[in-house]
């Protein structure tokens, strides 16, 4: 199998005339068709909703795409809860899954009505004493341990910062009540970038067991079980990638086994994805201006960790392609450098690809989440532009590049 750009050669020269590389590509027809095939997966349920988890990719057009399609906004700080306000997001269209939370940012979050999704027991006391209690709220649940589908360990939820233990959430439950709540919600995140379609099931299920639980201990009945982020997608062109209406109808199975019988057949399912939903429909696209043969083979291109975090700081696999060249040998071994004074910043080492020359356009896969947004300025470098590939083909600048006088904005007047 091998990853295909959703553009063509003819399409990007096109583009990189109008725009200077490098520049992250988002396409808006994947985009729409992905998340309408999210929407059919859980159609079972009625009050089924997608929350996009902002952090993934905050371009305003990108989130009004996604409202159109019937998505709410998953946040977690203040400028993400202000860009869900500004793009129209209010009330319930606004999860705020935010952890060791300021002030101000819980504030925010009640003003704008959202559903705040309480992370720690003592955070009731401290949201309280900020911004009062509202009356329908969710909590986070973390079960410990490690998460394992069949005998397979995914992630180590006893290792993260998040979420409450059953005890802990338990009596938030029962605190929440007597503080006058009406409406309850639970969530977990257990395992990240899973390439399974176990994973939701299997989170399900557990979610599922332990609110019959609480409704039994508690007398508190939920209201929506929100399965969070962690449907992954496969970075490597060699694995298979998940089936979200495999994923739906396994949810289904399971809600249907476990609420349905225990009378919370009602109980609304909400995701909130931001990988699933957008990584693969983003490519940094770049131009090689160096070659370098010393102890290894080196090609430079223009854009550098700053632009793409994953690979330096993860290790990330990121496919590339070398537009012109799809069907050319993989015979040349290279490193791809950025051009930071950081030997991590390599999009990737030791990678079979075709002969690469001087003024090549790359474009590296599955940016579309977690790219852009990563992006910081170390160096001085700047951040990119980002373009929309519209359905009809014509491109849009959803954001411009940064210039030096961004770089140097808040220095003005501090010694500049
Ligand atoms: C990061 C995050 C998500 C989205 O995760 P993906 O891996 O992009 O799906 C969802 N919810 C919370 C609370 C998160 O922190």
């Amino acid at each position: 199998m091998n990853k295909v750009p959703f553009v063509t050669k003819e399409q990007l020269d096109k583009i990189t005339e109008q725009y200077p590389t490098p520049f992250h590509l988002y396409d808006e027809k994947g985009i729409r068709e992905n998340a309408r095939k999210m929407k059919q997966a859980f159609s079972w349920n009625p009050g089924f909703r997608e929350y996009f988890a902002v952090k993934a990719t905050p371009n305003p057009t990108i989130l009004k795409i996604l409202q159109e399609e019937g998505c709410g906004t998953d946040c977690s700080s203040l400028t993400e809860l202000m860009m869900s306000d500004m793009c129209g997001f209010h009330g319930d269209d606004i999860m705020f899954s935010s952890n060791d939370t300021p002030a101000e940012e819980f504030v925010k979050a009640r003003e704008l009505d959202a559903i705040i999704n309480l992370d720690d027991i003592t955070h009731i006391d401290f949201l309280k004493e900020a911004a009062g209690i509202p009356k329908k709220i969710c909590c986070r649940f973390n079960p410990g341990g490690k998460f394992s589908i069949a005998n397979t360990i995914m992630d180590n939820p006893g290792d993260a910062k998040y979420g409450m233990t059953k005890p802990q959430i338990i009596e938030a439950y029962q605190r929440l009540k007597e503080l006058g709540v009406e409406e309850f919600g639970m969530h977990a995140f257990l395992a990240s970038n899973t390439v399974t379609n176990d994973y939701y099931p299997t989170l399900a299920k557990i979610l599922f067991e332990t609110a019959v639980e609480i409704q039994e201990k508690t007398g508190v009945k939920l209201s929506f079980i929100n399965l969070s982020g962690g449907v992954g997608i496969p970075y490597t062109p060699d694995k298979e990638p998940n089936d979200i209406l495999v994923i739906g109808e396994g949810v289904h199975r399971v809600y249907d086994e476990v609420l349905v019988p225990a009378g919370m057949g009602d109980v609304k399912i909400f995701t909130e994805l931001g990988r699933f939903m957008l990584a693969p429909y983003g490519h940094l696209v770049t131009k090689v201006i160096h070659e370098k043969h010393t102890y290894k083979e080196y090609i430079g291109v223009d854009a550098c960790a700053c632009n793409l975090m994953r690979p330096a700081m993860y290790g990330a696999y990121h496919h590339i392609t070398v537009m012109g060249k799809e069907t050319a040998p993989a015979d040349h071994m290279y490193d791809v450098t950025g051009s930071l004074c950081e030997n991590n910043d390599k999009f990737a080492i030791d990678r079979e690809l075709p002969e690469i020359a001087i003024g090549d356009t790359l474009v590296i896969h599955d940016t579309g989440a977690h790219g852009f947004s990563m992006g910081y300025n170390y160096n001085g470098k700047l951040r990119s532009a980002e373009i929309l590939l519209k359905e009809d083909g014509s491109t849009q600048m959803i954001r411009r590049a940064e210039t030096p006088d961004d770089y140097f904005a808040t220095l003005r007047g501090y010694g500049l």
